[in-house]
């Protein structure tokens, strides 16, 4: 195969960001985001790596997704890396919800189109954003593999007795309810990269990853393979987020109904972007939560409790479900950056074998790196996560590219 570039595209409703990597070599060409798409205000930063150009930017009306690919495409043909380019291989969707069809990047035809659409009702958030993206990725290359890469795939492995709710099964099955989980490109790469730092391979080793961005979940791998994970039928349950409340009693649900005289649709907005973090303190920024904590703000102190108790409490679940645990990882936003959430997380687990080293903890790099002491029983690492990397190989090796190690 010739041609050895992927654009990975991340439709949002009103937004998309796009990646382009050769994958010949693993490197970033171009990077880039449009945002606000169908105001007034749109804007695209678009960002050449490698090409020595300059980060570059527009403002103006862009209508729709369409015209947003359309100028992405612009801005990459300034670079001599059009959508029409040969070398251009295929590009890679990120596709929140796949179901529990969908267990592994797919080929785009109109058939899998169809089965995203039908997944609808229970990712309305994001689905239809990411079938628009696909649906005009297609029309301005319809030659080109579009793969569909999901974040339910990683968890499908997930056995029954942890992928179901203990309720009625014909309701839950009529309805497709059951725990799907997400960011799953993020914790296979993560748990992937984890065994490549501790060198070792996947199949040998138990993971417990936490990705802990503004969206934050908790997965078990035991050798490659996800058992278990904090988020369900959607992104809301688990961990306490920036705005999710994560894990709680259902019953809160009817209580606001009956007794606040709340919708559901209120009950949404007040679980899903008005709680966790920000509910309980007014900010979701763990910089800004760190800060106000040290000038003595007792809010943002319990704030930040809470989110702590909560995630030792899945790393204790984990360690039960596993068994034996090789390594426990932190990524994303606040996992690589928060070194004071690191040590609060594990601090007082060293009889299940964690201790971390903290000057290595406190230490700030780019890359994964072993903050445990060096004679704890379980490592704990950082790992950074790279999505649109994952997608992109997964992507590539499906239409039959060669990865380079
Ligand atoms: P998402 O992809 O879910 O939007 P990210 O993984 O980018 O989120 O994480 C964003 C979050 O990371 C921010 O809301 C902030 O809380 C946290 N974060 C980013 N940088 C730092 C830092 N230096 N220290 C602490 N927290 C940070």
């Amino acid at each position: 195969m010739t041609a050895t570039r992927v654009l990975v595209l991340n439709s949002g409703s009103s937004s998309v960001k796009y990646q382009l990597l050769d994958m010949g070599n693993g490197s970033r060409l171009a990077v880039g985001l449009v945002e606000r798409i169908g105001e007034q205000t749109s804007r695209l930063v678009h960002t050449p790596l490698g090409t020595g150009g300059e980060k570059r930017e527009r403002t103006g009306p862009i209508a729709d997704h369409e015209a947003a690919l359309r100028a992405v495409s612009e801005e990459l043909s300034a670079d001599g890396l059009g959508l029409d380019s040969p070398d251009l291989a295929a590009i890679g969707h990120r596709v929140v919800h796949g179901g529990s069809r969908f267990s592994e990047p797919t080929v785009v035809d109109d058939e899998v189109l169809a089965e995203i659409e039908r997944l609808i009702p229970v990712a309305p958030l994001h689905n239809p954003a990411n079938v628009t993206g696909i649906r005009t990725a297609r029309a301005l290359r319809p030659d080109l593999p579009q793969v569909a890469v999901f974040d339910t795939a990683f968890h499908t492995t997930m056995p029954e007795s942890a992928a179901r709710y203990a309720i009625d099964v014909e309701t839950a099955d009529t309805h497709r309810i059951r725990r799907y989980g997400f960011h799953g490109t993020s914790h296979a790469y993560v748990s992937r990269e984890t065994a490549k730092l501790l060198g070792k391979a996947p199949e040998d080793i138990n993971v417990i990853v936490l990705h802990l961005g503004n969206g934050a979940s908790a997965s078990a791998v035991a050798g490659g393979r996800c058992m278990d994970t904090s988020m369900g039928l959607t992104p809301l349950e688990g961990l306490v987020m920036g705005t999710r409340s994560g894990d709680i009693d259902p019953a809160v649900t009817f209580h606001l109904q009956r007794v606040a005289g709340m919708s559901t649709d209120e009950i949404d907005v007040l679980l899903n972007k008005k709680s966790g973090l920000v509910g309980l303190c007014g900010d979701n920024d763990m910089r800004e939560i760190r800060r106000r904590i040290d000038a003595g703000d007792r809010s943002a102190l319990l704030a930040f409790e809470i989110y702590i108790h909560r995630l030792k409490k899945y790393i204790g679940a984990y360690y039960a479900v596993l068994g034996r645990v090789d390594a426990v990882v932190f990524t994303a936003g606040v996992g690589e950056n928060a070194a004071p959430v690191r040590a609060a997380a594990v601090a007082g687990l060293e009889e299940l074998g964690l201790a971390l080293d903290s000057a290595r903890n406190e230490e700030r790099s780019e890359g994964a790196r072993i903050i445990s002491t060096p004679y704890a029983r379980v490592t704990v690492a950082v790992v950074p996560t790279d999505e649109e990397l994952e997608i992109a190989r997964q992507t590539f090796a499906l239409i039959g590219g060669e990865l380079p190690d």
